[in-house]
């Protein structure tokens, strides 16, 4: 499995090689990867549709308002969840999964250093996806890294275990976390929105109740607009540069 993987991740690093040279060290490891059609900062497309995810839930006061604030605009998110709290609180993840959301892996404990060695992250990732699959009937197929940080080894565990990894749009990072206001929050996501966003928020770890209503702001602008808050495989369902050949985990 590893050793396909690793042909398929080279003839399509080859197959992709663009004309530009990117010229900032993070720009060169996010074009190396992205060019794999199997990690992901945002989806190529033109129709007007925005990933909206929560990290780090769930939670049974913000992840519920978040729920009930989607519901109404029939909104779908993708929520990259860690296992502990997923634990706690299956009754969410079962809510989640029948309106229609994506419940997607954050490892099970949340901590960093579990990510540095291959082995102890390949446990993280599956003691995860077996209780997701247990709670919902469905194991997660989508992987965000903690704190948004991957190297080589952290995208290679990732992808040999069957996942997708998802980043955010650069520009879509809220900042939420550090509570700037539901205002400011909100105005990060619609100043400069564009089709294929993946925005990042946090539905849990700490007071979350600026992020709820910002949730609010956002869904009330980006509906008046025409916009479509899809799940990240849904988006990624419409970009042309997702390379489909590499469904790992079918
Ligand atoms: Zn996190």
């Amino acid at each position: 499995m590893m050793k396909k993987t690793i042909i398929a991740f080279c003839s399509l690093f080859i197959l992709y090689m663009p004309v530009a040279k990117p010229t900032h060290a993070n720009e060169i490891k996010r074009w190396k990867y992205e060019k794999t059609g199997l990690v992901f900062w945002e989806a190529d497309t033109k129709e007007k549709l925005i990933a909206l995810t929560f990290d780090d839930g769930p939670d049974p006061l913000y992840t519920i308002q978040i729920l009930d604030a989607m519901k109404k605009y029939n909104a779908k998110g993708t929520f990259f969840v860690i296992g502990k709290e997923a634990e706690r609180f299956p009754e969410i993840l079962k809510r989640q999964a029948i309106e229609g959301h994506e419940i997607a892996n954050h490892t099970y404990r949340h901590k960093f250093r579990d990510m540095k060695n291959p082995n102890v992250l390949k446990a993280e990732l599956r003691k995860n996806s077996d209780l997701i699959k247990r709670i919902t009937g469905k194991a997660p197929t989508l992987f965000r890294p903690i704190a948004g940080y991957y190297d080589e080894q952290i995208i290679e565990t990732s992808i040999d275990n069957g996942y997708y990894v998802v980043l955010w749009t650069w520009h879509q990072d809220t900042r939420d976390w550090k509570k700037p206001g539901a205002k400011r929050i909100a105005r990060n996501v619609l100043y400069d929105t564009k089709p294929g966003d993946i925005v990042i928020l946090h539905d849990a770890g700490g007071d979350r109740s600026q992020t709820v209503k910002a949730v609010e702001y956002i869904l009330e602008s980006l509906y008046k607009r025409g916009y479509k808050c899809v799940t990240v495989s849904e988006l990624l369902s419409h970009s042309n540069s997702v390379v489909p050949v590499l469904l790992l985990n079918p």
